[in-house]
């Protein structure tokens, strides 16, 4: 199976596709974690595209269908993809590297959110610099300020958590990846999830959405 989640900056596409990564033993593919790597290691790929993600705009197609290739030479099948496609390119691509090698995309569930919302999701958001586990300052404070409780590493927060490039990263969604909703309505695989409630909440209704087919 091939799942895609959907979404907009802060509607819980990471934490999500972390619990299914447990639950349903798929492999979470973010193109976002994946550049902040680049960004980490200093590639080549990271200094074109530190500035780019720091201000909340999105990455060419051409990077991020590169990097996509690497991952699909792999492996094609058992795969959550986290933050792509973002684009109606990026999409044309997947579906013609899964089709080479026999697969597709089974599911695409569209996570929908209260937008005045996401703000504040954003803005406190912490994550772990080692196991990538998810916190918030206020909805879910780790139990010592600044470590993680899950592995104990530090928790940061990330560079685009902001206001300003959050509105980008809103706007960039609406223009350019929100038409993918007509994309894979059109392919008969779109299904929606509210994403409003705990986080258990939502991913059982994940879970349920994902066993209906
Ligand atoms: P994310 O972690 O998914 O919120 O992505 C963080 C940033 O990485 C985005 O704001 C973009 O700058 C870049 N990025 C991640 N995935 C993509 C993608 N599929 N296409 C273009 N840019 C991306």
């Amino acid at each position: 199976m091939n799942l895609i989640l959907l979404g907009p900056p802060g509607s819980g596409k990471g934490t999500q596709s972390k619990i299914l990564v447990k639950n349903l033993g798929l492999v979470q593919l973010s193109t976002g974690d994946m550049l902040r790597e680049a960004v980490k290691s200093g590639s080549v790929i990271g200094q074109k595209v530190a500035k780019i993600m720091d201000a909340g705009e999105l990455v060419t197609d051409e990077i991020i269908n590169s990097l996509i290739r690497e991952k699909l030479a792999e492996r094609n099948s058992g795969f959550i993809f986290d933050g792509y496609p973002r684009t109606l390119n990026q999409a044309d691509s997947l579906e013609a590297q899964l089709a080479r090698a026999g697969a597709r995309v089974d599911m695409v569930i569209e996570l929908l959110v209260d937008v005045d919302q996401l703000i504040e999701r954003i803005v406190g958001r912490l994550s772990c610099v080692s196991c990538g586990a998810m916190f918030h300052k206020t909805y879910q404070p780790p139990t010592i300020e600044g470590i993680c409780d899950v592995c104990g590493g530090d928790l940061m927060q990330r560079k685009d958590d902001n206001e300003e490039s959050f509105r980008t990263r809103l706007l960039e969604y609406y223009q350019k990846t929100a038409p993918l909703t007509g994309y894979y309505h059109r392919a008969g695989i779109l299904k929606h999830v509210s994403s409003i409630g705990s986080i258990e909440e939502i991913s059982e209704r994940i879970e349920a959405t994902i066993q209906a087919g």
